[in-house]
């Protein structure tokens, strides 16, 4: 089978390696197509998002993706957004659970994210009315308002989950998270046997770091979604820097195309170290072969995760180990078969 791999840039090439190499210890053979993005890409064609990558995705249907740098306020937009809007990846998926072995204060954590991934805030309309004032124009259509929110609770059905909790802010913003509210109640209604419940953003923020086990599924706009994901993430890390950015997987879904893809950043500080924690990106691989109808590989991966993290060798700084990219891989791999 073919799949589209962008490796990124910092860490990206790193951890995507780490995941081809565990996804062909699982047997399933890819023919990973590979396709330029970020750094490289801008450096060698002049564009960090070449038409020919998104047009590769197109043909192919499914990719797994590195990280890519986005420069602050200069340069060129970002490319997570770009390429989630070319292709209309309009849902975002995060299961943030607690991973056995990693020890952290909260330990009921089993919740997903759903976040709306091409219009609000990063929309990307932006201008300056007159120097000095800017303004971002903070998009919500009906249609995408109501897809992402069904979405989710069609995930709730497929997954066997009991609860739907839509994070808004219409008390402030009345227009246009008022007519996002206005929609998930809509959706909610179709779904009676699923509970829903409303619930502002900040006073999730304030639930989830005094008790996150309460949350099942969550579903948002893409700001809010993009900020909630890290906060998750935060939730069941490790001790080291950059918490449990390293553990969550992530993808990309539209009705046509799908690309998976960790949470975490590129990581430049740690970049070309040896440090980086490939497990997100190894789990994101695992929810492609989902995907791709070889869910007993992915499961098999996930278990092979759990009793890495469980016997706590070879791990990497963030996870208080000593270990690098290469022995934790190695760990997950030896694990596949036990
Ligand atoms: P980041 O996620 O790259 O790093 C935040 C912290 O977490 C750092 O301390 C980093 O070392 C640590 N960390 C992240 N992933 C890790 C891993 N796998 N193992 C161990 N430690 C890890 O966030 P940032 O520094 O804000 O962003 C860096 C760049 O990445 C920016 O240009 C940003 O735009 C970009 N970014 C890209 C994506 C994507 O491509 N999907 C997502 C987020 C950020």
């Amino acid at each position: 089978m073919q799949i589209v791999l962008i490796e990124g840039d910092g860490i990206g090439p790193e951890v995507t390696q780490a995941a081809c190499r565990v996804v062909a210890a699982t047997g399933v053979k890819v023919d990973w197509v590979k396709a330029p993005a970020g750094i490289p890409a801008a450096t060698q064609f002049g564009e960090p998002l070449p038409e020919e990558t998104l047009e590769m995705i197109r043909r192919y249907r499914v990719a797994l993706k590195g990280p890519c740098t986005t420069p602050v306020g200069k340069g060129y937009r970002s490319i997570n957004v770009r390429l989630r809007q070319g292709l209309e990846l309009f849902a975002s998926v995060r299961p943030v659970n607690t991973m056995p072995g990693v020890k952290t204060p909260y330990e009921k954590v089993d919740l997903i994210v759903v976040r709306e991934n091409t219009e609000g805030l990063y929309a990307g309309l932006e201008h300056e009315v007159v120097p000095g004032v800017v303004e971002s124009v903070r998009l919500v259509t009906r249609g995408a308002a109501e897809r992402i929110v069904r979405f989710a609770f069609e995930l709730a059905r497929h997954r066997g989950r009991k609860l739907v909790t839509f994070c808004h802010k219409a008390d402030v913003m009345r227009l246009s998270d008022g007519l996002f509210l206005e929609c998930a109640r809509a959706v909610a209604d179709d779904y009676p046997f699923i509970q829903f419940e409303e619930k502002p953003v900040d006073n999730v923020c304030l639930e989830l770091a005094m008790d996150p086990s309460g949350f099942d599924v969550l579903v948002m706009e893409n700001l809010f979604g993009d900020v909630i994901s890290d906060l998750a993430a935060g939730l069941i890390g490790g001790p080291g820097p950059g918490g449990g950015l390293g553990l969550v997987p992530g993808a990309n879904f539209g009705t046509r195309y799908a690309v998976f893809e960790a949470v975490h950043g590129s990581a430049p500080d740690i970049a070309g170290k040896g440090w980086a924690n490939p497990i997100a990106v190894v789990r994101s691989a695992a929810l492609m072969l989902e995907h791709v109808g070889r869910g007993e590989a992915g499961a098999r991966i996930e278990r092979a995760v759990i009793r890495t993290l469980q016997a706590g060798v070879g791990l990497t700084r963030d996870l208080g180990g000593d270990g690098t990219t290469t022995t934790i891989t190695e760990q997950i791999i030896k694990n596949l078969g036990a």
